[in-house]
């Protein structure tokens, strides 16, 4: 019965009702207890019982049937756990159960389950369940020792507060939005700070004071832009904050650079709107962004404008801030992984090197002009980061040579850059036109020129299968062939 589709994941309120045991064993005990803790009316059916398990009985936490099993024992169950050695014994539990549609879990043996029993991080009342479908227990293990080094071990005191304050609040706001910030503002403000430090009576005073506050202050409920970085591309590599904030939004308006890895970050309700450009193509305009994202805020949406990278490093995030400014509306501005410093980072290349290189440019290859773009001759100890313009590298190359700068002068491509496809493409400022057209480089890529660009080949360590080194067109080698032959 183990599922390859996805189970519902529920939370049984066992209070009273009947559970079965089947199995006398140390296992079988373990089971017994979190059935008992749960509030179940435990039967376990055993010849015999071990020690953990017979005392229970003798106390009469548990009820003991000394027989051996019959389906008769599962009359009036709710549910059943078979935990005996014998797999034969257990897969006749599980088919008897079975008949009588009633769940039941085998211990280690998830193809005869219909239920498991996940891993559990309790801070009661909140508790969290997590399953590995029963494919691997060993994982769920791991992933709960994760999960409780990050919950903090008071949130229990914090949800029982909430839960005594949930109807004043309800009564207090009768908007689900309004609602829904104000728990928001209690997690992440002095009331949670309180109450998860232990100091309860802190913690309910500041509840109250907000719930006061909130109620006479009406910028509590007004619209507010985040302009968040969502970084190069690869999900991890979104700040926290950025998350938080993406988490919290109303909608959510991205780029087009932006994956959908990330956009699961945002609310289940949230409404995301695409706002991508794309070089050449018709669509949505920036000032019609702009426009959009203003309009959203004043009507009171929390707006999480999600660009690629940085939004401030050619982002357009400047003009979007020029918009709220100038309607005088609320905004955050969070930074984000800038694709020149994801790239050279998994492509392992200093932009800075104590004695080699100590400025760093960052430029574009989009414009048509190179006048603004710093593209003549570079400074010694420079690296140039340039964004777009992958259709331009040719143009780009033969002005930075005529500027003077040296045939030789070591050049990397970065493709997709932190991305599971990522190709980084080694070569010369010489060679670079003839190496983007051999290996057809597309665009997101990042170009990095200067004297460290060439430890691109030694540095490798992310997607190191997929450094191609062009130094002469008629032997392109990538780094595997190379390190092959
Ligand atoms: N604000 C963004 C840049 C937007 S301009 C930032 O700070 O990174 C878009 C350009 O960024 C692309 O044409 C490309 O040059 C670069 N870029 C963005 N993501 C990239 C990636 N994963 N790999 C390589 N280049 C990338």
């Amino acid at each position: 019965m183990l599922q390859t589709h996805e189970q519902l994941a529920i939370f049984a309120c066992l209070n009273g009702r009947r559970c079965v045991v089947v199995g006398g064993g140390p296992v079988a005990a373990r089971k017994a207890g979190e059935l008992v803790g749960a509030g179940a009316d435990v039967t376990v059916v055993a010849p015999k019982l071990d020690r953990v398990l017979a005392e229970r009985a003798a106390t009469g936490a548990i009820q003991w049937r000394r027989e051996a099993f019959a389906s008769t024992h599962l009359d009036d169950a709710w549910l059943v756990v078979a935990a005996t050695s014998d797999r034969e014994l257990n897969a006749g539990v599980a088919n008897a159960a079975e008949a009588r549609q009633i769940f039941c879990n085998v211990v280690d043996d998830p193809s005869l389950c219909s239920f498991i029993m996940p891993a559990v991080v309790r801070r009661d009342p909140v508790t969290i369940a997590i399953s590995s479908g029963g494919h691997a227990p060993v994982i769920a293990r791991w992933v709960k020792g994760i999960i409780e080094s990050l919950v903090p071990q008071r949130l229990g005191a914090l949800a029982t507060l909430a839960g005594e304050w949930r109807q004043r609040v309800k009564a207090a706001f009768g908007s689900i939005d309004t609602r829904r910030r104000f728990w928001e503002y209690v997690l992440e403000g002095p009331v949670a700070e309180h109450s998860l430090a232990g100091r309860p009576d802190r913690a309910e005073a500041a509840l109250e004071n907000a719930l006061a506050d909130w109620q006479t202050t009406p910028a509590a409920t007004s619209g507010e832009a985040y302009i968040v970085g969502a970084g190069p591309g690869s999900a991890d590599l979104l700040t926290l904050r950025g998350r938080q904030l993406l988490a919290q939004a109303e909608v959510v308006l991205y780029d087009r650079l932006v994956g959908d890895e990330i956009l699961q970050f945002a609310r289940r309700d949230a409404e995301l709107i695409s706002v991508g450009k794309q070089a050449g193509r018709p669509s949505i305009t920036q000032p019609q962004i702009n426009r959009l994202l203003v309009q959203l805020v004043k009507s009171g949406k929390r707006v999480c404008r999600l660009k690629g990278g940085d939004p401030m490093i050619f982002g357009r995030g400047g003009e979007e801030l020029d918009a709220l400014v100038e309607a005088g509306l609320p905004f955050q501005v969070v930074p984000g992984v800038s694709a020149a410093l994801a790239c050279a980072a998994y492509a392992g290349i200093p932009l800075t090197l104590r004695g080699v290189t100590q400025t760093v440019l960052l430029t574009t290859g989009h414009t048509e002009s190179s006048a603004n773009t710093g593209l003549g001759k570079l400074p010694g100890g420079q690296t140039l980061a340039l964004y777009m313009g992958v259709a331009r590298y040719a143009e780009i190359a033969d002005t930075l040579l005529n500027a003077g700068n040296e045939a030789t002068l070591p050049v990397a491509v970065v493709e997709r850059g932190t991305l599971p496809e990522q190709r980084v493409v080694v070569t010369t400022l010489a060679e670079l036109a003839a190496a983007t057209e051999a290996l057809a480089i597309e665009s997101p890529a990042l170009l990095l020129i200067g004297a460290t660009a060439a430890l691109a080949e030694r540095n490798a360590w992310f997607a190191p299968e997929r450094v191609v080194v062009y130094n002469d067109p008629a032997n392109a080698i990538t780094r595997t062939t190379k390190v092959a032959s």
